[in-house]
């Protein structure tokens, strides 16, 4: 259902002037560092991007060394962020803008959209925040405090309600403050209207125009689906240090944690014995096994349910060694090289 949000405008704006977070992609909002923040932001807090930020930009200035930067260097600056899908589109994106774009992104929000890891919400933030462009970001943080505002029960999770309030928002954006607009938006998700939890409605800018508010219905307000239950997987996971050096294994290029290494791993929770019988049915001369006891993982759609083993090897066979998928690497190779994702870190702790 549509709604006039033109009343919130100036008390929103108002409101960013003096409240606005500092950000360090905010200092100086060229395209680069807006696509490059708004990336990393999708799936993680702006407390943990702010120093992935400048790790990052430091390492990779600008558009032309993204699309030459090597694959492990990428995975590496990214390595604790997740979703490594986000660094490869990032790439992938930056190698389009140097052939079909003269090397910088366009100042427009359709070309935007056909870059890789680009869809509406970031195309609309970048547009509007590097480029001034009247354009809405809408995202899970719009549609809630949208939805408080207007007092609606739609699901927020249709694309349909996704796409009107994106148009409401194009009706009232100010076309001097495009940008300003949406970040006062993020500004408010982030610190006021809560996801989590009752919002701070006593110290809202637009309390005095929020149906949510007067109708004391912000509890049940954004309204979605209830959450689909998440596949557990069990896993065994095995730490395996043969002279010093530690044995990874690179994972399948599609899939979960696609093309990334990792601590060798089994299906099924394995006991001790049954470990050990299988370890040396593949021809490997265990010197010592121990417990790293158990750990979880949650990914977006699965859990991990973990049982580590330290595996001190006396003998490996050749074929282990040789095989392009496998490398022993020792601590600071696992710190400055290889990427291993952070599902593994209960068992890697001390290891550099
Ligand atoms: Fe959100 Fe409360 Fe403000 Fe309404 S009054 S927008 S529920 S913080």
């Amino acid at each position: 259902m549509s709604y006039d949000y033109k009343e919130i405008v100036p008390f929103l704006l108002n409101w960013f002037d003096y409240n606005a977070r500092i950000l360090p992609w905010r200092e100086n909002p060229r395209p680069y560092y807006v696509w490059i923040s708004e990336i990393m932001l999708q799936q993680t807090r702006v407390e943990a991007v702010k120093e992935y930020f400048y790790r990052f930009t430091k390492a990779i200035p600008d558009i032309e060394t993204l699309a030459h930067i090597e694959d492990e260097k990428l995975m590496k600056l990214w390595e604790g962020l997740g979703y490594y899908n986000r660094a490869r589109n990032l790439k992938k994106a930056a190698r389009l803008v140097m052939s079909d774009y003269d090397g910088e992104l366009p100042s427009d929000y359709k070309e935007l959209l056909k870059l890789p890891g680009i869809g509406a919400y970031t195309a609309g933030a970048i547009a509007s925040i590097a480029f001034g462009l009247p354009e809405a970001a809408i995202d899970g943080n719009a549609l809630r405090i949208a939805k408080r505002i207007a007092g609606s029960l739609e699901d927020i999770t249709k694309e349909s309600v996704k796409k009107e309030l994106a148009e409401d928002f194009k009706r009232v954006l100010p076309k001097d403050r495009p940008g300003d607009f949406n970040q006062a938006l993020m500004d408010l998700g982030a610190m006021i209207c809560l996801p989590n939890g009752r919002p701070l409605c006593e110290q809202c800018p637009v309390m005095h125009l929020c149906q949510a508010y007067h109708k004391d219905m912000v509890m049940q307000i954004p309204v979605k689906p209830p959450r689909k239950e998440r596949r557990i997987e069990k896993r065994t996971i095995l730490l395996m240090e043969f002279q010093d050096r530690y044995l990874i294994h690179k994972r399948e290029p599609k899939g979960l944690l696609a093309g990334l290494w990792e601590l060798p791993g089994i299906e099924g929770e394995w006991s001790a014995a049954k470990l050990r019988k299988g370890l040396e049915g593949k021809g490997i001369t265990i010197a010592s096994m121990e417990s790293l006891g158990s750990a979880k993982h949650i990914f977006s759609h699965l859990e991990w349910h973990m049982m580590g083993y330290h595996v001190r090897i006396q003998e490996l066979p050749m074929e282990f060694l040789h095989d392009n998928a496998y490398v022993m690497a020792d601590g600071m190779e696992l710190k400055s090289v290889y990427t291993l994702p952070s599902a593994f870190s209960a068992y890697t702790k001390g290891l550099w």
